[in-house]
């Protein structure tokens, strides 16, 4: 057990914070807290009744209003005929010899997702899906195997957060947020920004904005939108090739837009100062891993304020790929570095339990006839 680690299991759904058979009843995890503010407001209580509950809920992690002591019974009575807090219900919680952890969380409709819980010194950092599956179908991902199943709610996102933070030891933290579990958060666009909205605002989860990364396959609608709606998080491309022929290959989405167009918008991007946006690239044997390939990648970085996270393939069953040997991968990072760009290789976390990287996919009945669950499971 880690020192981050709660002790007990995790308790049991309580009944008060999951869903209920009345599912038109508003997702208080939805609202930022001036809705809060305004629905207790609408329900003829005061505005800081909301402030109160966005208290209770985003910085105490209550997510059962009986318990929410300060707040007079009617008014607690009057919200929950018209709202309730729905949390991903925790299913399995699965441990890695690394340290991380695995949540698979079933959400109101019985669609799961992963999040993952990486521990690394003295940072904490949670995974997050805002997809169930993905509809790109990049070829070396498992999760793309999946295809999409259906976006997320922004209150499903941030509740991942509130669900992880409760296997949380008293005094441990989530230090970092990184949108890299299942699905492309920019797909998703209007979910995922109100969901980096809730997480980055002081009354409520208040993190700081540049904890938490967004990865992208590149949509560059998206980019460019995240840019002037004034987001300042981190953002990390997933780029993977350095010629528009490999990605077409590995990466449907570039049949659309390629990767000049791509890194024009990149290079576009108001980067806060001493920010860098981080590229990644999956290292695939024998396909986008040669020293000319290393070479092409700074020359395409060059003037940006960049770096590279070199991820080496995590293999599944089924895939067509393989992870290059260890000489390889290194002889790439030195390249990358000799060219005066920070690169570095990302061992996935979680590999053993199928929570790395690109492994996420949740079970899913794989075929009626067969009538078990498929248990090459991912996030
Ligand atoms: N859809 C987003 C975020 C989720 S994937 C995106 O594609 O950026 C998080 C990262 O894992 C991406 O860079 C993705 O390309 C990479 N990845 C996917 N499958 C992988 C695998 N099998 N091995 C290593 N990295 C993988
Ligand atoms: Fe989707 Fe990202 Fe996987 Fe591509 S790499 S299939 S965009 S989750």
């Amino acid at each position: 057990m880690d020192k981050w680690q709660r002790a007990a299991p995790p308790s049991p759904p309580n009944p008060l914070c999951y869903p209920s058979p009345r599912m038109s009843r508003t997702n208080l995890l939805d609202l930022l807290p001036d809705e809060l503010e305004a629905l207790a407001e609408s329900l003829g209580a005061p505005r800081y009744r909301g402030r109160q509950l966005a208290g209770w809920i985003h910085a105490k992690g209550v997510t059962d209003l009986a318990s929410m002591s300060d707040l007079p019974r009617d008014f607690r009575q009057a919200l929950s005929e018209r709202a309730e807090i729905a949390l991903p219900a925790l299913e399995r919680a699965t441990p890695s010899q690394d340290g991380s952890e695995k949540l698979v969380l079933r959400l109101t409709d019985g669609g799961r997702i992963q999040s993952v819980l990486m521990p690394d010194e003295d940072r904490l950092t949670l995974c997050l899906s805002t997809q169930v599956g993905c509809g790109y179908g990049c070829t070396f991902c498992f999760t793309g195997t999946m295809g999409l199943g259906r976006d997320l709610t922004a209150g499903e996102i941030v509740g991942q957060v509130a669900a992880a933070r409760a296997r949380l030891a008293p005094g441990a933290r989530i230090t970092h947020i990184v949108y890299m579990g299942m699905g492309e958060p920019l797909a998703n666009y209007a979910a995922t920004a109100k969901s980096l909205r809730i997480l980055t605002d002081p009354r409520a989860f208040g993190f700081s904005p540049r904890r938490i990364t967004v990865s992208t396959v590149g949509l560059v609608a998206g980019i460019e939108r995240l840019a002037r709606e004034g987001f300042r998080v981190n953002l990390a491309i997933s780029l993977h090739a350095t010629t528009n022929e490999v990605r077409d290959r590995l990466m449907p989405v570039n049949r659309g837009v390629k990767l000049e167009a791509l890194l024009a918008a990149c290079k576009r991007f108001p980067l806060p100062t001493r920010q860098r946006m981080t590229f990644e690239y999956v290292l695939l044997d024998g396909v986008n891993d040669s020293p000319d390939d290393a070479r092409r990648l700074v020359k395409l970085l060059r003037g940006m304020r960049a770096k590279v996270n070199l991820i080496p393939f995590n293999e599944w069953e089924g895939a067509g790929f393989r992870r290059p040997p260890l000489a390889r991968i290194l002889g790439f990072q030195a390249i990358v570095l000799e060219h005066g760009i920070t690169a570095t290789v990302r061992w996935s976390k979680g590999e053993d339990i199928g929570a790395a990287c690109g492994q996420l996919k949740e079970p899913v009945r794989s075929r009626a006839s067969r009538g078990q669950l498929d248990e090459r499971v991912a996030c």
